[in-house]
Protein backbone atom coordinates (compact mmCIF):
# COMPACT_ATOMS: atom_id res chain seq x y z
CA UNK A 1 0.00 0.00 0.00
CA UNK A 2 1.32 3.05 -1.07
CA UNK A 3 2.03 6.20 1.71
CA UNK A 4 -0.56 8.26 3.00
CA UNK A 5 1.63 11.06 3.25
CA UNK A 6 0.26 12.87 -0.04
CA UNK A 7 -3.58 12.71 -1.20
CA UNK A 8 -2.98 12.29 -5.09
CA UNK A 9 -0.22 10.35 -7.27
CA UNK A 10 -1.46 10.75 -10.49
CA UNK A 11 1.64 11.62 -12.46
CA UNK A 12 3.83 10.01 -9.94
CA UNK A 13 6.26 7.42 -12.14
CA UNK A 14 7.64 4.56 -10.88
CA UNK A 15 9.83 4.82 -7.86
CA UNK A 16 12.99 2.14 -6.71
CA UNK A 17 15.31 5.03 -5.44
CA UNK A 18 14.89 8.14 -3.06
CA UNK A 19 15.62 10.30 -6.10
CA UNK A 20 13.08 8.64 -7.91
CA UNK A 21 10.68 9.63 -5.62
CA UNK A 22 12.01 13.25 -5.09
CA UNK A 23 11.77 13.69 -8.76
CA UNK A 24 7.99 12.98 -7.92
CA UNK A 25 7.40 15.25 -5.39
CA UNK A 26 9.47 17.74 -6.92
CA UNK A 27 7.38 18.49 -9.69
CA UNK A 28 4.52 19.71 -7.12
CA UNK A 29 5.12 23.48 -7.28
CA UNK A 30 2.67 24.32 -3.97
CA UNK A 31 5.50 22.63 -1.91
CA UNK A 32 8.46 23.59 -0.37
CA UNK A 33 11.73 22.15 -0.23
CA UNK A 34 11.06 20.57 3.36
CA UNK A 35 8.00 19.54 2.56
CA UNK A 36 8.76 17.28 -0.88
CA UNK A 37 11.81 15.45 1.51
CA UNK A 38 8.93 14.77 4.19
CA UNK A 39 6.96 13.07 1.30
CA UNK A 40 9.51 11.63 -0.34
CA UNK A 41 10.96 9.57 2.28
CA UNK A 42 7.38 8.78 3.50
CA UNK A 43 6.49 7.44 -0.11
CA UNK A 44 9.98 5.87 -0.65
CA UNK A 45 9.59 3.97 2.90
CA UNK A 46 6.13 3.02 1.42
CA UNK A 47 5.67 1.76 5.52
CA UNK A 48 4.27 4.59 7.11
CA UNK A 49 4.56 2.62 10.89
CA UNK A 50 8.13 2.01 9.81
CA UNK A 51 9.00 5.12 8.19
CA UNK A 52 7.65 7.20 11.53
CA UNK A 53 9.73 4.72 13.98
CA UNK A 54 12.72 4.75 11.71
CA UNK A 55 12.78 8.77 11.19
CA UNK A 56 12.51 9.37 15.45
CA UNK A 57 14.91 6.99 16.03
CA UNK A 58 17.69 8.39 13.46
CA UNK A 59 16.96 12.13 14.95
CA UNK A 60 17.33 11.12 17.91
CA UNK A 61 20.37 9.85 17.39
CA UNK A 62 22.03 11.95 15.34
CA UNK A 63 20.63 15.31 16.59
CA UNK A 64 21.90 14.51 20.20
CA UNK A 65 24.97 12.63 19.60
CA UNK A 66 25.94 14.95 16.51
CA UNK A 67 24.92 18.12 19.28
CA UNK A 68 27.53 16.06 21.67
CA UNK A 69 30.17 16.05 19.06
CA UNK A 70 31.26 19.79 19.36
CA UNK A 71 31.43 19.48 23.13
CA UNK A 72 33.52 16.76 22.88
CA UNK A 73 36.17 18.80 20.49
CA UNK A 74 35.79 21.93 22.31
CA UNK A 75 36.56 20.32 25.89
CA UNK A 76 40.17 18.88 24.06
CA UNK A 77 40.80 22.39 23.13
CA UNK A 78 42.83 24.37 25.55
CA UNK A 79 41.63 27.75 24.56
CA UNK A 80 37.97 27.70 26.07
CA UNK A 81 39.17 26.43 29.15
CA UNK A 82 38.55 29.84 30.45
CA UNK A 83 35.11 29.64 29.66
CA UNK A 84 34.55 26.06 31.46
CA UNK A 85 31.80 27.18 34.44
CA UNK A 86 33.65 24.68 36.99
CA UNK A 87 37.59 24.37 37.12
CA UNK A 88 37.25 21.20 38.59
CA UNK A 89 38.67 18.48 36.34
CA UNK A 90 36.56 17.27 33.43
CA UNK A 91 35.63 13.25 33.60
CA UNK A 92 38.18 11.39 32.42
CA UNK A 93 37.68 9.45 29.04
CA UNK A 94 36.64 6.15 30.74
CA UNK A 95 34.52 8.06 32.66
CA UNK A 96 33.41 9.66 29.11
CA UNK A 97 33.21 6.38 27.42
CA UNK A 98 30.95 4.59 30.51
CA UNK A 99 28.44 7.26 29.78
CA UNK A 100 28.42 6.27 26.47
CA UNK A 101 28.03 3.26 26.83
CA UNK A 102 25.04 3.68 28.88
CA UNK A 103 23.26 6.00 26.77
CA UNK A 104 23.59 4.08 23.76
CA UNK A 105 22.19 1.01 25.77
CA UNK A 106 19.13 2.77 27.16
CA UNK A 107 18.42 4.18 23.46
CA UNK A 108 18.53 0.82 22.08
CA UNK A 109 16.95 -1.36 24.94
CA UNK A 110 14.02 1.00 26.09
CA UNK A 111 13.58 3.26 22.99
CA UNK A 112 14.26 0.69 20.03
CA UNK A 113 10.35 -1.29 20.99
CA UNK A 114 8.28 1.68 22.08
CA UNK A 115 9.08 4.20 19.08
CA UNK A 116 7.15 1.84 16.69
CA UNK A 117 3.87 1.79 17.96
CA UNK A 118 4.19 5.80 17.82
CA UNK A 119 2.50 6.35 14.33
CA UNK A 120 -0.52 4.31 15.37
CA UNK A 121 -0.80 6.59 18.29
CA UNK A 122 -0.36 9.38 16.19
CA UNK A 123 -2.61 8.26 13.60
CA UNK A 124 -5.56 6.96 16.83
CA UNK A 125 -5.44 10.78 18.27
CA UNK A 126 -4.87 12.54 14.74
CA UNK A 127 -1.59 13.64 14.50
CA UNK A 128 -1.07 14.10 10.93
CA UNK A 129 1.87 13.57 8.79
CA UNK A 130 0.98 14.52 5.33
CA UNK A 131 2.17 17.33 3.21
CA UNK A 132 2.02 20.31 3.40
CA UNK A 133 2.94 21.10 7.03
CA UNK A 134 0.82 23.58 8.61
CA UNK A 135 1.15 27.19 8.33
CA UNK A 136 4.83 28.35 10.44
CA UNK A 137 3.17 30.35 12.66
CA UNK A 138 0.66 27.54 14.00
CA UNK A 139 4.31 25.59 14.38
CA UNK A 140 6.14 28.58 16.05
CA UNK A 141 3.14 28.97 18.58
CA UNK A 142 2.97 25.29 19.41
CA UNK A 143 6.69 24.89 19.81
CA UNK A 144 6.90 27.87 22.01
CA UNK A 145 4.01 26.28 24.03
CA UNK A 146 5.99 22.95 24.62
CA UNK A 147 9.14 24.54 25.49
CA UNK A 148 7.14 26.71 28.36
CA UNK A 149 5.11 23.49 29.50
CA UNK A 150 7.94 21.09 29.66
CA UNK A 151 9.78 23.43 31.63
CA UNK A 152 6.86 23.37 34.18
CA UNK A 153 6.60 19.67 34.12
CA UNK A 154 10.39 19.25 34.85
CA UNK A 155 10.59 21.94 37.27
CA UNK A 156 8.20 19.81 40.09
CA UNK A 157 9.32 16.40 38.60
CA UNK A 158 12.74 16.91 39.11
CA UNK A 159 12.60 19.07 42.40
CA UNK A 160 10.79 15.78 43.32
CA UNK A 161 12.93 13.33 42.38
CA UNK A 162 15.00 14.95 45.09
CA UNK A 163 13.44 13.79 47.58
CA UNK A 164 14.25 11.10 49.99
CA UNK A 165 13.79 7.01 47.81
CA UNK A 166 13.18 8.82 44.47
CA UNK A 167 16.38 10.24 44.72
CA UNK A 168 18.15 7.44 46.01
CA UNK A 169 16.90 4.64 43.81
CA UNK A 170 16.23 6.97 40.95
CA UNK A 171 18.01 10.45 40.47
CA UNK A 172 21.11 9.40 41.86
CA UNK A 173 22.53 8.12 38.41
CA UNK A 174 22.02 11.66 36.67
CA UNK A 175 23.82 13.24 39.61
CA UNK A 176 26.80 10.89 39.25
CA UNK A 177 28.77 13.77 37.24
CA UNK A 178 28.81 16.89 39.17
CA UNK A 179 30.59 18.83 36.37
CA UNK A 180 28.67 18.30 33.55
CA UNK A 181 29.39 17.81 30.12
CA UNK A 182 27.31 17.18 26.82
CA UNK A 183 27.03 13.57 26.80
CA UNK A 184 25.68 13.38 30.64
CA UNK A 185 22.29 15.07 29.43
CA UNK A 186 20.81 11.48 29.18
CA UNK A 187 22.61 9.25 31.73
CA UNK A 188 19.70 8.96 33.91
CA UNK A 189 18.02 5.64 35.12
CA UNK A 190 14.98 4.22 32.93
CA UNK A 191 12.59 5.82 35.36
CA UNK A 192 13.85 9.03 34.93
CA UNK A 193 13.96 9.03 31.66
CA UNK A 194 10.56 8.05 31.15
CA UNK A 195 8.91 10.53 33.97
CA UNK A 196 11.15 13.10 32.58
CA UNK A 197 10.82 11.99 28.47
CA UNK A 198 6.69 12.24 29.44
CA UNK A 199 7.35 16.19 28.98
CA UNK A 200 8.75 16.10 25.98
CA UNK A 201 6.73 13.29 24.46
CA UNK A 202 3.63 13.41 26.30
CA UNK A 203 2.70 16.93 26.65
CA UNK A 204 2.62 17.08 22.68
CA UNK A 205 0.37 14.10 22.64
CA UNK A 206 -2.17 15.83 25.06
CA UNK A 207 -1.96 18.98 23.28
CA UNK A 208 -3.65 16.96 20.32
CA UNK A 209 -5.81 15.37 22.07
CA UNK A 210 -7.50 18.38 23.08
CA UNK A 211 -6.84 21.03 19.92
CA UNK A 212 -6.97 18.40 17.36
CA UNK A 213 -4.58 19.97 16.16
CA UNK A 214 -0.79 18.86 15.54
CA UNK A 215 1.66 18.01 12.51
CA UNK A 216 4.49 15.21 13.08
CA UNK A 217 7.03 17.64 11.69
CA UNK A 218 6.18 19.91 14.61
CA UNK A 219 6.80 17.61 17.19
CA UNK A 220 10.13 16.39 15.51
CA UNK A 221 11.13 20.09 15.39
CA UNK A 222 10.23 20.29 18.88
CA UNK A 223 12.28 16.62 19.69
CA UNK A 224 15.80 18.29 18.10
CA UNK A 225 15.05 21.77 19.96
CA UNK A 226 14.63 19.88 23.32
CA UNK A 227 17.84 17.81 22.50
CA UNK A 228 19.62 20.93 21.62
CA UNK A 229 18.49 22.42 25.26
CA UNK A 230 19.70 19.42 26.92
CA UNK A 231 22.98 18.87 25.75
CA UNK A 232 24.00 22.43 25.96
CA UNK A 233 22.67 22.72 29.38
CA UNK A 234 25.40 20.34 30.37
CA UNK A 235 28.44 20.77 28.44
CA UNK A 236 29.91 22.94 31.26
CA UNK A 237 30.60 26.20 29.15
CA UNK A 238 29.42 29.59 29.90
CA UNK A 239 30.47 31.79 27.24
CA UNK A 240 29.84 35.72 26.42
CA UNK A 241 27.88 34.58 23.90
CA UNK A 242 25.58 31.92 25.54
CA UNK A 243 21.63 32.62 25.10
CA UNK A 244 20.39 33.70 28.32
CA UNK A 245 22.81 37.24 27.81
CA UNK A 246 20.27 37.64 25.09
CA UNK A 247 17.22 36.28 26.84
CA UNK A 248 17.71 36.56 30.44
CA UNK A 249 14.71 34.37 31.49
CA UNK A 250 17.00 31.58 28.78
CA UNK A 251 18.21 28.38 31.59
CA UNK A 252 21.40 27.26 29.86
CA UNK A 253 24.41 25.68 31.14
CA UNK A 254 24.88 28.53 33.56
CA UNK A 255 21.59 27.99 35.37
CA UNK A 256 21.99 23.46 35.06
CA UNK A 257 25.60 23.60 35.81
CA UNK A 258 25.20 25.11 39.11
CA UNK A 259 22.12 22.15 40.07
CA UNK A 260 24.74 19.52 39.56
CA UNK A 261 27.29 21.89 41.30
CA UNK A 262 25.29 22.43 44.41
CA UNK A 263 22.76 19.47 43.96
CA UNK A 264 19.70 21.98 45.59
CA UNK A 265 18.01 24.48 43.48
CA UNK A 266 17.79 25.20 39.67
CA UNK A 267 15.77 22.86 39.00
CA UNK A 268 13.85 23.64 35.73
CA UNK A 269 14.74 22.84 32.16
CA UNK A 270 14.71 25.68 29.59
CA UNK A 271 13.23 28.90 31.83
CA UNK A 272 15.03 30.33 34.66
CA UNK A 273 11.49 31.94 36.01
CA UNK A 274 9.77 28.56 38.50
CA UNK A 275 13.51 28.58 40.47
CA UNK A 276 13.19 32.60 40.56
CA UNK A 277 9.47 33.03 41.74
CA UNK A 278 9.52 29.77 44.02
CA UNK A 279 13.12 31.10 45.63
CA UNK A 280 15.05 27.96 44.39
CA UNK A 281 17.87 28.96 42.30
CA UNK A 282 20.92 27.09 43.60
CA UNK A 283 23.98 28.47 44.76
CA UNK A 284 25.70 31.72 46.05
CA UNK A 285 24.11 33.96 42.90
CA UNK A 286 20.62 32.09 44.22
CA UNK A 287 21.55 32.84 47.77
CA UNK A 288 22.81 36.63 46.95
CA UNK A 289 18.77 37.10 45.33
CA UNK A 290 17.01 35.20 48.24
CA UNK A 291 18.64 37.69 50.39
CA UNK A 292 18.02 41.03 47.93
CA UNK A 293 14.47 39.37 48.04
CA UNK A 294 14.10 39.50 51.85
CA UNK A 295 15.86 42.99 52.22
CA UNK A 296 13.43 44.28 50.01
CA UNK A 297 10.46 43.13 51.89
CA UNK A 298 11.69 43.73 55.29
CA UNK A 299 12.21 47.26 54.24
CA UNK A 300 9.07 47.78 53.35
CA UNK A 301 7.25 46.28 56.26
CA UNK A 302 9.21 48.79 58.28
CA UNK A 303 7.86 51.83 56.10
ZN1 LIG B 1 18.77 16.85 39.98
ZN1 LIG C 1 21.52 17.37 34.61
Amino acid sequence: MASQVYHDYTGFTNVTSFSDAFNNFNQIESLNVFEKLWGSYYYYMGNDIFATGLLFFCVHELFYFGRCLPWFIIERIPYFDKYRIQETKLPSNQEQWECLKSVLTSHFLVEAFPIWFFHPLCKQIGISFQVPFPPITDILLQLTVFFVLEDAWHYWFHRGLHHGVFYKYIHKQHHRYAAPFGLAAEYAHPIEVALLGFGTVGIPIIWCIITKKLHLFTICVWIILRLFQAVDAHSGYEFPWSLHHFLPFWAGADHHDEHHHYFIGSYASSFRWWDFVLDTEAGPKGKQSREQKMKVQAEKKTQ
